[in-house]
């Protein structure tokens, strides 16, 4: 096992891979900007190392830096957590050259399902099906033209290179499509430095439907079922809950062994998630992603299983002992993401956290960067806290986490929390009756 984990990441991520590697005596690495000295996953860290200025590009995102704190401080392996270089194969590949441990899937792997006309493909012929669309990249207006008259408007055009729900706008009808495709490419080549687009279908009243799963590279694969992450907001998350109040459960166990055995062909290495949309019984592939998910905590609640430790210990080259068996669902989990925001307009709130006061009791989970006295930063992604709640029965894991939000102080800094305790009580919501634009509707956007 390994020694010294280098966490490559910051906020409540960076503290969740500390806790996992604390348990399992291993010593961690924190690495910050100039802007997160006082940060609790740099407190709380063996040691900590500054890697550079407060812009992503200069600190988190500079390999150099990264691997000279490594160098420094003599670590065995590098955890990468979620956003920043996690899905970077350059970086997984530089990570190995140097002589460290990637707590990750092969550079391959992550090359392949980076870019996701590749990887659609790729999963096709690995025997799921996708979201109809173009064969490949669109670059050719007319041809583009031809295609979406084909699978028929609306249709999403979308970057091959895309991520973090960027990179994709709709085209309601053919007058919009070439504007559309200029915006697209134009914002690919911008954000992603690849203008590389393509075509799908517009889903009308889809849920996101993805699976957890775990690899340990030789062709075992494990699924810890599913998770239900409709409730959204321009395409990024704002609650997830597990098991999904629209499977039953011969469903799950259809869904969770078909996506295992695709990934299984490829020997795939650690911890992944595919993401279908699942419409009138159907599931559709979007994307594979290769790294931890910010809502991987709802499957451990469900499961008992920390997902970290097992990605470590598969890194770490361990045997995997686990089987399909031992993965046994239990009750339900929801998670919310607070972030700093205005919880009616969105508008960011970083700001110094003059109260802190986390709920806690049976069945609460608080993944949280915040203390009181701590001063939000206001260079990196607004999510503070990611409070998931567990309970034997969906109704119940409501009542829990209405609970859990009416104990939930942050003072100083405005926070999603009202947003929250209204969404969980509205008829829709209680009756899990919801879908991907469920949450754009009700905000009247
Ligand atoms: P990203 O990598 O940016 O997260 P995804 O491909 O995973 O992008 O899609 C993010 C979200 O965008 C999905 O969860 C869904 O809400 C929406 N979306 C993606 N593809 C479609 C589609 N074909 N039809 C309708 N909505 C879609």
């Amino acid at each position: 096992m390994f020694e010294k984990v280098l966490i490559a990441n910051r906020g409540e991520i960076a503290l969740r891979v500390h806790r996992a590697c604390r348990e399992m005596g291993i010593e961690t690495v924190a690495v910050h900007s100039t802007a997160d000295s006082d940060a609790m996953h740099v407190r709380l860290a063996d040691e900590s190392v500054c890697i550079g200025p407060p812009a992503s590009r200069d600190s988190y995102l500079n390999m150099q830096a990264i691997l000279s704190a490594a160098r420094i401080s003599g670590a065995d392996a590098i955890h990468p957590g979620v956003g920043f270089l996690s899905e970077n194969a350059a970086f997984a590949e530089m990570v190995e050259e140097h002589g460290y441990v990637f707590i990750g899937p092969t550079p391959e792997h992550i090359r392949l399902m980076g870019d996701k006309i590749a990887a659609k493909e790729a999963i096709q012929e690995l025997g799921l099906s996708v979201v109809p669309g173009s064969d490949g990249p669109v670059t050719d207006d007319a041809e583009a033209a031809r295609i979406a008259q084909d699978i028929g408007y609306p249709v999403l055009v979308k970057a091959a290179a895309g991520g973090g729900g960027r990179g994709m706008k709709v085209a309601e009808a053919p007058d919009e499509l070439p504007d559309v495709l200029a915006h697209c490419r134009n914002e690919a080549a911008a954000s992603f430095g690849d203008d590389a687009v393509y075509i799908e279908k517009y889903l009308g009243h889809p849920r996101h439907i993805e699976i957890q799963l775990l690899g340990d590279g030789a062709g075992k694969v494990l699924h810890f079922g599913e998770r239900d992450c409709s409730i959204q907001r321009r395409h990024q998350k704002v609650i997830e809950e597990a098991p999904s109040p629209a499977l039953d459960v011969a469903t799950r166990a259809e869904i969770g062994a078909r996506a295992a055995e695709a990934v299984g062909k490829i020997s795939y290495r650690g911890a992944g998630t595919i993401e279908f949309l699942y419409e009138d019984g159907d599931f559709h592939f979007i994307e594979m992603n290769t790294r931890l998910q910010v809502e991987h905590p709802i499957s451990e609640m469900i499961s008992g299983i920390d997902l970290v430790r097992e990605q470590i210990k598969i890194a770490a080259g361990e045997p995997m002992t686990l089987s399909q068996s031992d993965i046994v669902l239990s009750g339900h989990a929801i998670e919310c993401r607070v972030v700093a925001e205005h919880p009616d307009t969105f508008a960011p709130s970083p700001g110094k956290v003059t109260e802190y006061h986390a709920p806690g009791g049976l069945g609460v989970r608080v993944d949280s960067q915040l203390y009181s006295g701590y001063a939000v930063p206001p260079h990196y992604d607004s999510l503070v806290s990611k409070l998931v709640v567990h309970a034997d029965s969906r109704a119940e894991c409501i009542m829990r986490l209405n609970r859990a939000l009416d104990e939930y102080v942050i003072g100083g800094i405005e926070t999603t929390i009202p947003l929250h305790q209204r969404l969980i009580l509205e008829q829709d919501f209680l009756n899990g009756d919801y879908d991907i634009h469920w949450l754009e509707t009700y905000l009247g956007l």
